[in-house]
């Protein structure tokens, strides 16, 4: 058994008086969604529920991020990170608490929400794991510093903390730990040393033509050809310019140009997206878009440069070696080896990397199994097959709600309460 997972293992055995507790919060953040920097209702529940625990608790952090902070005595300062955001998804009815609830888009739009991400499970995991460790303070040493991050899915929510003075006001801490809900049964976890989940970065990108009367394009510059030479174009670089070794996704998601068939538009606008793993190929394939998007607008004989705007970008996330094992032998001792498995390297991006990064101290994420076992025709090492065969829906997915919710959210907690006795002390 490793020297540390005692901690964790003992003080997650407080849990199963408040596991109804934690589902009950689960389903309420659950059929209250909200959208990425509009998490004020959430923000305020969960900020009730940590000033509850005995935290001292600072709100509005970074827009509404909530800083819950538990000291009880000498020892490390462990960070435990959640994320509050929903989508906009319209909720599948498969649970009784489904969303209803709507919200306004970056557009002014009013959309759907639902927690179609999970992090509803992530919140509803802290706080219990939090009262575990409010309730047993004779059973462990050292600091607890709980962040409920706001706006993840848009990737700016762990910036905006660190960008109103987190680490001046919260720091130092000694290592961060944060998970993710995925789609694999509950009971499991999946760990991954190194880098574990894609750098992204989300461009805007306006051709400018000249448009006129589409029967007469000689007197015109078309957007449209030169957005859809760019779209081609743009499929070269994963095919042509990167090493076969590297990983990259470059994805044109958004194309909208002109109203009608007669008419030539003066602008036509593309949304790109690009995936990358590797900072030296990450420069390279932005700097290859950008060369790609200007000639072709050159080749057309555009009257203005293109207008290439980033919209958002999420870092690398990269796990700590040693730390990652040491969780990861933690998670061994106190679940046993067949249920603890290494992760995929994920082409999709998450922001919880920065603020290990901004403290300069290990980062370790991890996934937990959200969904009910049977899905998975017992395959808990490649639950992703299950996924691409449509037999379970993938996060972000209308249909992705725990429906074996309490051994997922017992998983949850107690993942969070292991990991952290890592590095807390046991008490003296
Ligand atoms: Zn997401
Ligand atoms: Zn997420």
């Amino acid at each position: 058994m490793h020297p540390d997972a005692p901690v964790g293992t003992r003080l997650a055995t407080g849990l199963d008086g408040r596991l109804e507790a934690v589902a009950a919060l689960y389903r309420d953040l659950h059929a209250h969604p909200e959208l990425a920097f509009a998490e004020h209702r959430t923000a305020a529940l969960v900020a009730d529920r940590l000033t509850a625990i005995g935290l001292e608790v600072t709100t509005g952090v970074g827009g509404t991020g909530v800083v819950g902070v538990l000291r009880n005595g000498a020892g490390p300062t462990v960070l435990l990170r959640a994320d509050m955001d929903g989508l906009p998804i319209a909720e599948d009815d498969t649970v009784a608490h489904r969303s209803r609830d709507t919200g306004v888009d970056a557009d002014g739009a009013t959309v759907p929400v639902m927690h179609a991400c999970g992090h509803d499970t992530h919140m509803a995991a802290l706080v219990g794991a939090l009262e575990c460790l409010a309730a047993d303070r004779a059973g462990w040493s050292g600091t607890v510093l709980a962040v409920m991050q706001p706006a993840e899915e848009v990737g700016g929510g762990s910036r905006a903390m660190l960008a109103d003075g987190f680490l001046e006001r919260f720091g130092p801490f000694d290592v961060a730990l944060g998970q993710h809900v995925t789609s694999a049964p509950a009971g499991h976890l999946y760990a991954r040393d190194g880098v574990f989940m894609a750098a992204a970065d989300s461009l805007r990108v306006t051709v400018h033509g000249r448009g006129g009367h589409g029967s007469t394009p000689h007197a015109t510059v078309d957007p449209v050809v030169i957005a859809a030479a760019i779209v081609l174009r743009l499929q070269t670089i994963v095919a042509r310019e990167v090493a076969p070794a590297d990983s990259v996704v470059v994805t044109v998601g958004s194309l909208h140009a002109g109203s009608k068939e007669n008419i030539i538009p003066d602008r036509a606008e593309l949304k790109i997206n690009i995936r990358t793993f590797d900072p030296d190929v990450r420069a390279r394939v932005l700097a290859a878009v950008d060369r790609i998007v200007r000639a072709e607008a050159a080749a057309a004989g555009a009257p203005a440069e293109p207008d290439i705007e980033p919209l958002t970008d999420f870092p690398l996330l990269v796990n700590d070696v040693d730390a990652t094992e040491r969780v990861r032998a933690a998670f061994e001792s106190a679940f046993g080896v067949p249920s603890v498995h290494e992760a995929p390297r994920r082409s999709g991006s998450e922001d919880f990397g920065c603020f290990g990064d901004a403290a300069g101290v290990p980062s370790v994420f991890w996934n937990f199994g959200g969904l009910d076992p049977d899905v998975y025709a017992a395959d808990a090492e490649h639950p992703e097959a299950a996924v691409t065969a449509g037999r379970a829906p993938g996060v972000h997915s209308p249909h992705f709600v725990p429906t074996a919710l309490e051994p997922v959210l017992r998983r949850a907690v107690e993942a969070v309460l292991v990991a952290a006795g890592c590095w807390l002390r046991p008490a003296p």
